[in-house]
């Protein structure tokens, strides 16, 4: 962090990804960023704001005048740039060697490596982006599927903090109003009545609650979850696994206990990432049966049991040609009141084999059900769309959800804090104490934008950046 008042230094980093590509862009920020890049670089016509410029890259480690490439140099000048400062991007040729040499020479020249995220956090320092922008960049960064990197983007557009602002503009006017109150209190201002506080308090309240209860589906958008694939040898797990992954994944074979480790795939379901996690077929075994079993299939089974501990989502799959195995009724009894579906397998063998299909697929032990076939399909999109709705829990997507921990953090503590005010209100107690917890819920509020966030914690979510970001 940059103490306000320090002398700022210029930052330089290669933001595109180690390795060789089509270009590679190097970085610099600060005041000097034009005058080291003036050293590195030789532009055919002189640097203006905003536009990008043909250059010459200079073989400074070399007597040779031949430029070792070209590039195109883009200057933005302080305070329109990411950074608000000086900022030059040169977009050279994407050769490690060329953007190492330029890195080292930027370095010589009197720039710093900067750390992870520190271009962005320059930005926020300046103002140009609040803490949860901020975040989002980031976020965009690390997306997997459009459906994230289309919440990361509206939220750098500002969406969740266009949604507090209007709680903290009412918080702020509460709080000026007490304070009012006691400064001017020998000089005839009202006094707040305590019911007008409780209305104002009360009215703070829903909006904060609807955002803090919008963290349940913007943490799965964030962060994803795991489904674990459980349930009998043979029943058909791998192949439904490879249903939902769509290619062919997890080995495929007639015999029983063919999948002995875990084998994971990342899908997007509605844009959704889940960590789908087939398991070895779960087994109890009789007496003396699990001594035959190989060793490698008995980690299997552990290795299963983990998975099913730590899944967000279970499913479990039945054969529709068997009757419900003792175990199987174990296993349901073990996932209920968890997140849970029950896929009815090989529907497409009932006709042939109706004495021991299963009846009513609705709910099995309590557990919604429904028939399918890995074989034909049949079932496989209703599978995905009730997995999706029991990931989401049924919520939709709203503008300017919570997505991370810190900004949940942020809401519930405000929300912790007015409901104390209310109290204290409620109990009669003098004005001064009530503004004790109005402060806490605006610090709070304040904290998610990043207004008074400590700088610890600052450093730990830019932190959190790629190098050169
Ligand atoms: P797992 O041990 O539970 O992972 O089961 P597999 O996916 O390896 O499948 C076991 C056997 O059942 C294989 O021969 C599959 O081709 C077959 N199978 C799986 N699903 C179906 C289905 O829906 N219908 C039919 N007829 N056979 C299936």
């Amino acid at each position: 962090m940059v103490a306000p008042g320090a002398v700022i230094d210029t930052i330089a980093a290669i933001s595109t990804p180690p390795g060789r590509g089509g270009i590679g862009i190097v970085r610099l920020s600060g005041p000097q960023a034009a005058s080291i890049a003036a050293q590195l670089v030789r532009p055919h016509q002189p640097l203006e704001h905003a536009r990008a410029q043909l250059a010459d890259v200079l073989d400074t480690d070399s007597s040779e005048t031949a430029p070792i490439d070209e590039a195109l140099v883009t200057f933005f000048g302080a305070p329109n740039s990411y950074t608000a400062e000086n900022l030059v991007e040169i977009a050279a040729h994407g050769s490690p060697v060329v953007l190492e040499l330029l890195l080292r020479r930027a370095l010589q020249l009197g720039a710093r490596l900067a750390e992870p995220g520190e271009f962005t956090e320059r930005a926020f320092l300046a103002g140009r982006l609040d803490l949860t922008q901020a975040e989002a960049v980031r976020d965009l960064i690390d997306a997997q599927t459009l459906t994230q990197a289309r919440q990361a983007a509206s939220q750098m557009g500002g969406a969740l903090s266009h949604r507090v602002a209007p709680a903290k503009q009412s918080l702020v006017e509460l709080v000026a109003l007490l304070e009012a109150g006691i400064d001017f209190a020998e000089d005839d201002v009202d006094v707040t009545p305590q019911t007008e506080i409780a209305r104002r308090i009360d009215e703070l309240m829903p909006p904060l609650t609807a955002l803090e209860a919008s963290f349940a589906r913007g943490r799965i958008v964030h962060d994803g979850l795991t489904l674990a694939i459980v349930g009998r040898p043979n029943v058909g797990k791998s192949s439904l696994f490879n249903r939902l992954v769509e290619r062919d994944r997890a080995i495929v074979t007639a015999h029983p206990g063919t999948t002995r480790d875990l084998v994971t795939e990342r899908i997007s379901l509605g844009g959704i990432p889940i960590e789908l996690v087939d398991t070895a077929g779960l087994r109890q075994g009789q007496e003396g049966a699990q001594a035959n079993l190989e060793e490698a299939e008995q980690l299997g089974i552990r290795r299963s049991r983990e998975a099913l501990a730590d899944a967000a989502l279970v499913l479990v799959v039945l054969d529709a040609t068997q009757p419900l195995h003792d175990e199987e009724h174990r296993l349901l009894a073990a996932v209920q009141g968890r997140p849970a579906l029950v896929a009815v397998n090989k529907s497409d063998l009932i006709e042939e084999n109706p004495a021991h299909a299963q009846a009513s697929p609705q709910a099995l032990d309590g557990i919604p059900s429904l028939f399918t076939s890995a074989l034909t399909g049949e079932g496989i999109a209703a599978l995905r769309e009730r997995l999706l709705s029991l990931a989401t829990g049924g919520g939709a997507a709203e503008p300017g959800m919570l997505t991370n921990l810190r900004q949940h953090q942020s809401i519930t503590t405000a929300l912790a804090a007015l409901a104390d005010a209310a109290k204290a209100n409620a109990g009669g107690i003098p004005h001064e104490m009530i503004l004790l917890d109005l402060y806490r819920a605006l610090w709070a509020l304040d904290s998610l934008t990043g207004q008074t966030t400590p700088d610890d914690i600052l450093n730990l979510i830019f932190s959190t950046f790629c190098v050169g970001k």
